[in-house]
């Protein structure tokens, strides 16, 4: 009954920002060159249950996806960017400059 809503703390590693309707946790994000790597989880919609860890590269500067992978069937199978990939770069961006504050916070 309460699963639903505890299923992103299950997450051994401690998010850097769960998403308002609490589907998405960012866990990471690391700067490659231009690019950013964004880890974290997102919830399947089709199985309440399942959480899929997600990787998204992410080119700010274009607002491009240049890479991705998910663990969830659709991805596994077409290899196309799916929903968990694009729902995770769009929590990232909704989000940035609350990221980037909580990051300078820690790092100075
Ligand atoms: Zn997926």
């Amino acid at each position: 009954m309460g699963d639903k809503r505890d299923l992103l703390e299950n997450i051994l590693e401690r998010p850097l920002l769960v998403s308002s309707d609490r589907d998405v946790a960012i866990c990471s994000i690391v700067s490659k060159g231009r690019g950013l790597t964004i880890n974290g989880y997102v919830k399947s919609e089709s199985n309440p249950n399942a959480l899929y860890p997600v990787e998204v590269t992410y080119l700010p500067a274009g607002k491009q996806i240049m890479f991705g992978n998910c663990q969830c069937e659709s991805y596994r199978y077409y290899g196309d960017p799916c929903k968990h990939i694009l729902k995770l770069r769009n929590v990232y961006v909704k989000n940035e400059k609350k990221l980037y504050t909580q990051d300078k916070g820690t790092t100075v």
